[in-house]
């Protein structure tokens, strides 16, 4: 399936409009740390909290959470005031809490477009996880909303802010590995039954938005180009009763206008470790495991022109969480400094359009 006009009239119209951005007065000063407000107390929420604990320049300040107790429990661990807990239902007096700079939204995909309008209308900058919605349309409707409200949105695209994924991507860009002939990608696991991940209503579409995301992303930035071909296949098993809402398994390859091709795949159904590996004319590289929240592992062999022939063997020793440690300090200085984050809504929305075509492709209406 070639991507449509209309697509790239989409990518090209948010992209403007990122570069119209209107700007934001300096919130610098020094030794200051970004207030957070954390929506949703789930898994990937508490690692974040855990993160910014170990950041210079981010804090936790407030939490929004349905669990009364729950709640209580990251309040004390926090050190977070009574005052500033809130429910889904009051949320939005955070407008007038001045220790929140931020909010970071951990909530089912089909909640993020709610959370981010409702926190930009507060006047707070928001850190929304991926992926950015559940359709193309409501990533449009939460760029618009926080750029009408001034304020920054930013992606939580982890692996952007990551060192393995940093040297890769710096390796690729030099040119010693020559030009990138194809990639590999896959991420999946076996999806538990009982989780909102397989309930449409909620999580929108199956794994292709929850893990195979990341292979989508990463063959953009290992590339730096969009892809201008996909073509998808899905699969799930009529004797599954985890996928009667949303697909099981999803294979897909693009094309890049270099000519680079990839071929991803992605499951509910089974274990499969997150990697990606990269075929160039002068070698391959790969990071395997290249997803997970440590244990990153990069590996390659190639001749650089004029050699010598090259052997890489590197295992990163951070552990857990340090990725949000540097993605909580990235989207913090550029509150601080007012920058535009290397990850912003109008990343998450060419995810979103790239998503929406593989699902076509592979006959899942989206
Ligand atoms: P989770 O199930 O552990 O947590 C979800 C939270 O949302 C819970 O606190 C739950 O109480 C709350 N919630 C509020 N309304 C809910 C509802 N109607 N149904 C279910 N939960 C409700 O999920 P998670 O793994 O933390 O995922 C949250 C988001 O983070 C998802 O968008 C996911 O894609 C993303 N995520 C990102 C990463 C990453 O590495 N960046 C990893 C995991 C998850």
């Amino acid at each position: 399936m070639d991507l449509s006009r209309r697509d790239f009239t989409r990518i090209g119209a948010v992209s403007l409009a990122a570069s119209l951005s209107p700007t934001l007065v300096a919130q610098s000063a020094p030794g200051r740390k970004i207030g957070y407000c954390i929506i949703g107390l789930g898994r990937i929420s508490d690692l974040f909290m855990a993160g910014v604990q170990s950041s210079p320049n981010s804090r936790v300040v407030a939490l929004v959470s349905g669990h009364p107790e729950k709640a209580a429990r990251y309040a004390e661990k926090y050190g977070i005031p009574a005052s500033s807990i809130y429910n889904y239902q009051n949320m939005d007096a955070i407008r007038s809490n001045p220790a929140i700079d931020a909010v970071y939204i951990g909530l089912p995909n089909s909640m993020h477009a709610e959370y981010t309008i409702r926190s930009a209308r507060a006047g707070k900058h928001v850190l929304c996880e991926k992926p950015m919605a559940t359709t193309v349309a409501e990533g449009e409707q939460m760029i618009a909303t926080c750029r009408d409200a001034n304020v920054k949105l930013m992606i939580a695209y982890r692996c952007h802010y990551e060192t393995t994924h940093q040297r890769v991507v710096k390796l690729l860009r030099s040119g010693a590995l020559g030009k990138i002939n194809l990639i590999q990608s896959a991420f999946g696991f076996s999806c538990d039954g009982n989780d909102w991940r397989v309930k449409k209503a909620l999580a929108g579409h199956g794994p292709l938005f929850d893990v195979g995301i990341y292979c989508l992303n990463a063959c953009r930035y290992l590339t730096g180009e969009e892809p201008s071909q996909i073509s998808a296949y899905a699969f799930s098993d009529p004797s599954d009763p985890r996928f009667t809402e949303v697909e099981e398994s999803v294979t897909w390859t693009m094309k890049f206008p270099s000519g680079a091709l990839a071929s991803c795949a992605t499951t509910f159904g089974g274990q499969m470790e997150g990697y990606f590996r990269v075929y160039t004319n002068r070698g391959w590289l790969e990071v395997s495991p290249a997803f997970g929240y440590d244990g990153l592992h990069l590996r390659a062999e190639y001749l650089p022109e004029g050699g010598p022939f090259t052997t890489l063997d590197e295992p990163n020793p951070e552990k857990s969480p340090y990725h949000f440690t540097l993605e909580a300090n990235h989207f913090s200085t550029c509150v601080l400094e007012n920058r535009t984050p290397k990850s912003p809504g109008e990343e998450g929305l060419r995810d979103m359009v790239y998503l929406t075509q593989i699902l076509r492709s592979a006959g899942i209406p989206a």
